[in-house]
C-alpha cells in the first residue's frame, strides 16, 4: 500500500445540462480524486485550500473516506473556488460561464510533514503555481501525474509548461492536448507533449475512451456505452483518482499495469456521470464496481484468426 498526495482544487460548482442545473454544489478537482481513489488501499491526501463559506459536512465527507485533510488550508476571510459550467447538448463539450479563483489565487501549499514522501503525487487541476510548489516539497516521488485544463494553457502557460517538464504522466483531454500541441492529429499531439516532458501521455476523449501513449506504443480504454449520462463533472477527475489510486494500491508504474489502471479509471469515470455532481461517487459499492470491470473486459476482448 502506497502514499497517494493529491492536489487540486476543492471547489464550489453551479452546473447546467440538458438534464437539468443545480446551484452551488461540492466540486472541484482534488474532491472527485479523492473519491475515486478512495475506492483503493492506499493512503492518501489532499492539498488545497477553501474559505470561510466551505460547509464543514463536505469535510467529514472526506474525512469519512479516510483522506487526510492536514494540508487543506481554510482560509477565515476568503471564499472558496467557484465554477460554473454548462454543457452542450451532445455533453462531450462544455463551455465554462464562469471561474471565480478567490482563495486560490494567493494559495501557497503546505505538504504534509508525513507525505512529504508520498510515492504517487497526483497532481490534479488547479494554479501551476501551486503545483510546482508541491513538487518542490517532495522527498522521494516514484510518479508524478499531471491533470490540467485549457483554463491555465490561457492565462499562465509559461509556468504551466515548466511543470510539465517535471512530471511523469500527463492526463488531459483531446481538445487540450491539440491546444498545447498545436497538433490536430493525436498521434502527433502526444509526440510533440512527450518532447515537453511526460513519458506517458493520456488523452481523455469523454464518451469516447481514452489513450494511453508510451514511446512507440498506444493502449487504448474505451469508456463503457452508458444508459443514462447525468453530468459529466468531474469524469476527468475520477478518471484520474482511478488511475492514481490503482497505481498507488499496487505499486507498479510499469507501462502494463498503467493499462489496468486506465481501465480502473475509465470504469470509476463512468459511475461519477450517472448523477449530478458528486453525487453517486459519495457511495460506489464494491461489488457493482467489479461488475462494471467484467463489462470492460467483455467490450473489448475478441478473439480473431489471422490468416
Ligand atoms: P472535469 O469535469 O473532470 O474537467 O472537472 C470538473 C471540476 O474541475 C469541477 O468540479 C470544477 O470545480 C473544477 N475546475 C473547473 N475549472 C477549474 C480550474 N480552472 N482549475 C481547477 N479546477 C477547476
Amino acid at each position: 500500500m502506497g502514499k497517494l498526495l493529491i492536489v487540486g482544487t476543492v471547489a464550489f460548482d453551479a452546473i447546467e445540462t440538458p438534464f437539468g442545473k443545480t446551484d452551488k454544489i461540492l466540486g472541484g478537482a482534488a474532491t472527485y480524486i479523492g473519491l475515486s481513489a478512495a475506492n483503493f488501499k492506499t493512503e492518501s491526501a489532499i492539498v488545497s485550500v477553501v474559505g470561510h463559506d466551505f460547509p464543514e459536512k463536505y469535510l467529514d465527507l472526506l474525512r469519512d473516506k479516510n483522506i487526510n485533510l492536514d494540508g487543506l488550508e481554510v482560509v477565515p476571510d476568503g471564499k472558496t473556488f467557484f465554477w460554473r459550467g454548462r454543457y452542450h447538448n451532445d455533453m462531450n463539450t462544455r463551455d465554462t460561464l464562469d471561474t471565480q479563483l478567490n482563495v486560490l489565487a494567493d494559495f501557497e501549499p503546505q505538504v504534509p510533514e508525513n507525505f512529504k514522501n508520498s510515492e504517487i503525487i497526483m497532481l490534479g487541476n488547479l494554479h501551476p503555481a501551486v503545483q510546482l510548489s508541491v513538487i518542490e516539497q517532495l522527498t522521494d516521488p516514484k510518479l508524478i501525474i499531471l491533470d490540467t485544463m485549457n483554463f491555465w494553457m490561457d492565462t499562465t502557460l509559461d509556468l504551466l509548461k515548466e511543470v510539465i517538464t517535471k512530471v511523469d504522466v500527463i492526463t488531459i483531454n483531446d481538445e487540450e492536448a491539440r491546444q498545447l500541441s498545436g497538433e490536430y492529429s493525436l498521434v502527433k499531439a502526444a509526440r510533440a507533449i512527450h518532447k515537453m516532458g511526460p513519458k506517458y501521455v493520456v488523452i481523455k476523449k469523454g464518451e469516447h475512451g481514452a489513450l494511453l501513449f508510451y514511446k512507440d506504443e498506444v493502449f487504448f480504454a474505451p469508456a463503457l456505452p452508458l444508459e443514462e449520462v447525468f453530468d459529466p463533472t468531474g469524469a476527468g477527475d475520477t478518471f484520474a483518482g482511478g488511475f492514481s489510486g490503482y497505481l498507488a494500491e499496487t505499486q507498479d508504474i510499469s507501462f502494463e499495469n498503467m493499462k489496468n489502471a486506465i481501465i480502473y479509471g475509465s470504469n470509476l469515470a463512468s459511475f461519477c456521470v450517472e448523477k449530478f455532481g458528486t453525487e453517486k461517487m459519495q457511495n460506489l459499492d464494491i461489488v457493482d464496481i467489479n461488475q462494471r470491470l467484467k463489462e470492460f473486459r467483455s467490450l473489448t476482448q475478441f478473439e480473431i484468426n489471422l490468416t
